[in-house]
């Protein structure tokens, strides 16, 4: 039986299929303490691919308020559960870190390996079919906060730093381009396929038949089946973009409708380049192996489910660390020291969220005068003004943008009418 290697699990893990990587990866990054939930990234989504009759409950892109949210309600806690009763009291890291297991080892099962422990289940990953009633309200428990109620019913705590007694959060979702994904070893039709260029997932229109074991397998419920059509129907990274096939940029890869949306700046999403054993070509000027893998911020979402999700996360610095990592992982704690106290270089990356279409494969960094001071968790901290830019594919400047970024004020003569 194939073993793949899994590098968000610092171990092997059971696969189907033998490992086969492509030449770069889609990735996206998600600084979950900036979102403010305007579903701005749902709509740009929803009006570019699902606008149509039969998708009316189809969300590619949704944003879900944790603990209580989800899309469809409840995926994660039923798939987390499914792992737990494969493998009781057994979903554990060792803490032990090197290169190739910067994480830790996940000593758990995988929602592949979970599979292949319960007698008489079939699946090649353990899953389960969502009801009607679970796809149908795409934001139900919109900022519903948890932690203590007070007598009259109010939220009496939680404005306290470095955990809220009373809190939520945005969680946003995708498909994450799995480089292991579920729903491809699922397909009985072998209708779902990873593209050599970029690892995009789709699924191929024309063979699938609308088994639906996409939409049981995949843990993240990403894909989702379309009544009117009888084939499931899932996020395809907008790849006309990433081709560079939209005019606005004349050629040049392009962010997601959803990423370049973004209201808040939270996200961030480009391509990484893999060597030919799957693990990542040492590439740390690029936003995205910087964040996840130099500085190690941003997270992979639940990556005890065994996929190696492409999507990782910047976790929301104010929620209980338990169920931190029961989502992210052991990486939580540094990931939250490395954004609290931000170093010089991850304040500068941070910088770049939003402020181009164009996909950012390259950074540089121009040193800039002192502009603040102050003192974080006992330790001086200190602000400069440095320039940071966004080089394009071939290696033309893309953005260039500041620290503080410059303000305008309007002069009196054109102030808002209204
Ligand atoms: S998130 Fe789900 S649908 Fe997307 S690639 Fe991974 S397993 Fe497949
Ligand atoms: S557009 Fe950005 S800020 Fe608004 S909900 Fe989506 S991810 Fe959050």
């Amino acid at each position: 039986m194939p073993e793949v290697y899994n590098w968000q699990l610092g171990r092997e893990m059971y696969y189907p299929y033998p490992e086969a990587h492509p030449q770069w990866q889609f990735a996206f990054v998600f600084n979950i303490n900036r979102c403010i939930a305007c579903q701005t990234c749902t709509m740009a989504c929803k009006s570019t691919w699902t606008f149509s009759k039969g998708q009316e409950y189809m969300w590619w892109n949704n944003v879900e308020t944790k603990p209580y949210g989800g899309y469809p309600q409840w995926w994660d806690v039923r798939t987390l559960q499914l792992l737990e009763e494969a493998n009781p009291g057994g979903q554990l890291w060792t803490p032990a870190r090197s290169a190739q297991a910067p994480h830790g080892r996940y000593d758990g099962v995988t929602v592949f390996e979970a599979a292949r422990l319960l007698p008489g289940r079939e699946e090649v990953a353990l899953g389960y079919t969502p009801s009607d009633e679970e796809w149908s309200h795409p934001n139900i428990y919109e900022d519903t906060a948890m932690g203590p109620k007070g007598k009259a019913g109010e939220w009496p705590t939680g404005v306290q730093l470095p955990e809220h007694q009373t809190w939520f959060f945005y969680l946003q979702r995708l498909c994450n381009h799995c480089t292991y994904p579920a729903c491809l070893s699922a397909c009985p039709r072998k209708a779902i396929y990873k593209r050599p260029e970029d690892g995009i997932v789709l699924i191929d229109q024309a063979r699938c038949r609308g088994y639906r074991k996409c939409v049981e397998q995949c843990p993240y419920k990403r894909p989702m089946f379309r009544t009117t059509t009888g084939v499931s129907e899932k996020c395809i990274a907008c790849y006309p973009r990433i081709e560079g096939k939209d005019p606005a940029t004349g050629g040049k890869p392009m962010e997601t409708r959803c990423m370049t949306a973004c209201v808040g700046k939270i996200r961030l999403q480009g391509l990484v380049r893999l060597n030919e054993d799957g693990s990542w070509a040492e590439d740390p000027k690029n936003p995205l192996y910087y964040l996840i893998r130099v500085a190690k911020v941003a997270l992979p979402l639940y990556p005890q489910f065994g996929t190696e999700p492409n999507g990782y996360y910047i976790p929301p610095r104010w929620a209980p660390r338990p169920y931190l990592r029961q989502m992210f992982g052991p990486g939580v704690d540094e990931a939250l020291a490395a954004y609290t106290a931000p170093s010089r270089e991850l304040l500068a990356v941070l910088q770049l969220f939003r402020t181009t279409q164009r996909i950012i494969y390259r950074y540089e960094i121009t040193p800039g005068e002192k502009v603040y001071e102050t003192t974080i968790n006992g330790q001086k901290w200190e602000m400069f003004n440095d320039t940071v830019v966004g080089l394009d594919r071939e290696g033309k400047v893309a953005v260039q943008t500041r620290i503080e970024e410059p303000l305008y004020v309007r002069s009196r003569d054109r102030f808002n009418s209204i």
